[in-house]
């Protein structure tokens, strides 16, 4: 008999999260408040993590057993503080979500070498030093999922809209996700990358009321709009949980078919 007749699993029961510590960084606004709200939903403990502590406070309010712990992911004390609070406080991470990012439209001329390294310290180095940390608890407890947000311009180029230091980051963050997959594949711990087309959060802000901005996803995108935060759900509950446990060192690209051409 085959497993999918003696299982009282159903398959929506796979993406559920019950008994998953979840770490959410970057989750004070924009796609990481919401993903903490999805996966808090879906039934993970969530712990959720960014400098404003503000947000972090009331976002928890809404989220029944969820903590905030504010860091600063340049800091790589901070980020080192971050896993062992949450080691500490519940014993293991069972999911990491890398969504803390920045991003800034300027044309490579006025690009500052301090910025450039910001921007790789916070998209890449973070992401990478964060997996290392919460990887010997999730080979300790069976196995994780890492889901990276990159973006879909860690694919393509982004001009018009200029902005190297976010590309050359998010494109170092999907391949980051290959090699990291490829190295804990056989110690349980899937890692993938989340890619995102053009969303309204802070990052992207005026540009789903801008006109310009408005004409040039409508004309550049196959579906010709941004995304809604909800439309990456799916993607993001995929990559977390157990339905997709055969699946790892992937991008998963949502971008209205922005990179289909
Ligand atoms: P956002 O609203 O600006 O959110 C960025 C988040 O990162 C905030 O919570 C911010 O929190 C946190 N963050 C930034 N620097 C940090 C630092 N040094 N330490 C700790 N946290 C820090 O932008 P978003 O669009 O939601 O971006 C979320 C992720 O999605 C990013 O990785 C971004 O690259 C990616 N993405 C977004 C889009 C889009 O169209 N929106 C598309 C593709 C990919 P604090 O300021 O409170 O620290």
């Amino acid at each position: 008999m085959s497993s999918t007749t003696t299982s009282s699993v159903t398959p929506l029961d796979r993406f559920r999260l019950d008994d998953h510590v979840v770490l959410v960084t970057g989750a004070s606004s924009g796609l990481g408040e919401h993903f903490a709200r999805v996966l808090h939903a879906a039934g993970a403990q969530v712990v959720v993590t960014a400098r404003r502590a503000d947000r972090l406070e009331q976002l928890v309010g809404d989220l029944p057993g969820a903590v905030a712990v504010t860091a600063d992911l340049s800091s790589e004390s901070d980020r080192e503080r971050l896993v062992a609070t949450v080691l500490d406080r519940f014993g293991r991470i069972d999911v990491l979500v890398n969504n803390a990012g920045v991003g800034e439209k300027m044309a490579v001329e006025n690009e500052s070498v301090d910025w450039f390294r910001t921007a790789m310290e916070v998209n890449v180095t973070a992401p990478w030093h964060l997996a290392k940390l919460s990887a010997p608890s999730m080979i300790e407890h069976g196995g994780g999922s890492i889901v990276n947000v990159a973006s879909m311009l860690g694919h393509v180029g982004s001009t018009p809209v200029k902005q190297a230091h976010y590309c050359a980051s998010k494109g170092g963050m999907v391949n980051l996700t290959r090699e990291l997959a490829l190295q804990w594949a056989r110690k349980g711990i899937r890692v993938n990358a989340l890619c995102p087309g053009w969303f309204p959060s802070e990052m992207t802000e005026g540009m789903d009321t801008d006109e310009a901005s408005q004409a040039f996803i409508a004309s550049n995108s196959p579906i010709p709009r941004m995304g809604e935060l909800h439309e990456l759900d799916g993607a993001l509950l995929l990559l977390a949980s157990p339905a997709s446990t055969f699946l790892t060192g992937q991008s998963l690209i949502v971008d209205g078919g922005w990179t289909a051409r």
